[in-house]
């Protein structure tokens, strides 16, 4: 099989930015998907653009640092559609943006908890529902450029990021022989709106961010979602435990 065709989709931080534009994607390619985030009113707008374009989506509230509310999406995409295929572990804060010594227990433990410890809960209830159809499966973590190189001024950002990359190795390699692919997408900066707080914040630091991007832009979430449906598809057999990097060229100069 080629393609989203037929599949489950579970995609967290779904209600915004790149996990609207995979939800979206994925219904385009004849996905059938879990929105899950914990923002309900971005929830039902993604589902109900999905809806009117002729997809097939369900939202589930759900905050990721919460483990019942993670089974409960992914309990809701095998009961409402079946089973589970695809998971787009997606969901993500930038935080506060201070140097290391004022970073407050409080920001680190937010942080750390959404960005890495939501990782690790979705997997630990994606992969045996994966396991149980007996199919296989594709986890796709987001992390970051910042899962491979330092940025100063966001240590626990960058920390939960290299922990994303390091939990999608150590899954890949433990479930390959299962037929589970777990791998993770590294944006760089992507026109979302996580980086136009930022950018609305400090116009100046755009144009910087921009001037450093090779490509000279910042990216689309649509070229986010392309490279995650790839991944999710069997077109990517045999890509596993990868942080791919989708940057303009960012990370390599
Ligand atoms: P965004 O702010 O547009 O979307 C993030 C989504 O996550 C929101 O819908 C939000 O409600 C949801 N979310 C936040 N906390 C949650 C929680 N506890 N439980 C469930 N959902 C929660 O940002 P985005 O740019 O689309 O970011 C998506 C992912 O991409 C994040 O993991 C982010 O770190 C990563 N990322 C973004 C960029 C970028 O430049 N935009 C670059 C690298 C990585």
């Amino acid at each position: 099989m080629r393609g989203l065709d037929g599949t489950v989709a579970l995609i967290s931080g779904a209600s915004s930015g790149i996990g609207r534009a995979t939800a979206t994607r994925f219904a385009e390619e004849g996905a059938s998907v879990v929105v899950a985030d914990i923002d309900a009113e971005g929830g039902e707008e993604t589902i109900s653009r999905i809806a009117n374009d002729g997809g097939e989506a369900t939202f589930v509230e759900t905050d990721v640092t919460d483990q019942d509310d993670v089974a409960s999406a992914v309990e809701t995409a095998v009961d409402a559609y079946g089973g589970l295929d695809v998971a787009f572990n997606n969901a993500g804060i930038e935080g506060e943006q201070v140097g290391f010594g004022d970073q407050s227990n409080d920001n680190w433990e937010r942080v750390v908890g959404i960005n890495l410890s939501g990782v690790f809960y979705a997997m630990r209830e994606e992969i045996p529902a994966m396991l149980e159809s007996g199919g296989g499966g594709s986890i796709v973590n987001t992390a970051s450029i910042a899962g491979i190189l330092g940025f100063p001024n966001l240590s626990p950002y960058v920390a939960s990021k290299h922990g994303v990359v390091g939990l999608t190795r150590s899954a890949a390699v433990e479930f390959a022989a299962d037929g589970i692919r777990v791998n993770a997408v590294l944006p760089g900066v992507i026109d979302t709106p996580m980086v136009q707080r930022s950018g609305e914040a400090d116009p100046e630091s755009t144009e910087q961010t921009v001037a450093a991007i090779p490509a000279d832009r910042l990216g689309e979430p649509e070229e986010i979602a392309s490279t995650v449906a790839w991944l999710g598809s069997d077109d990517a057999a045999y890509v596993t435990g990868q942080p791919i990097t989708v940057d303009g060229g960012y990370s390599v100069q």
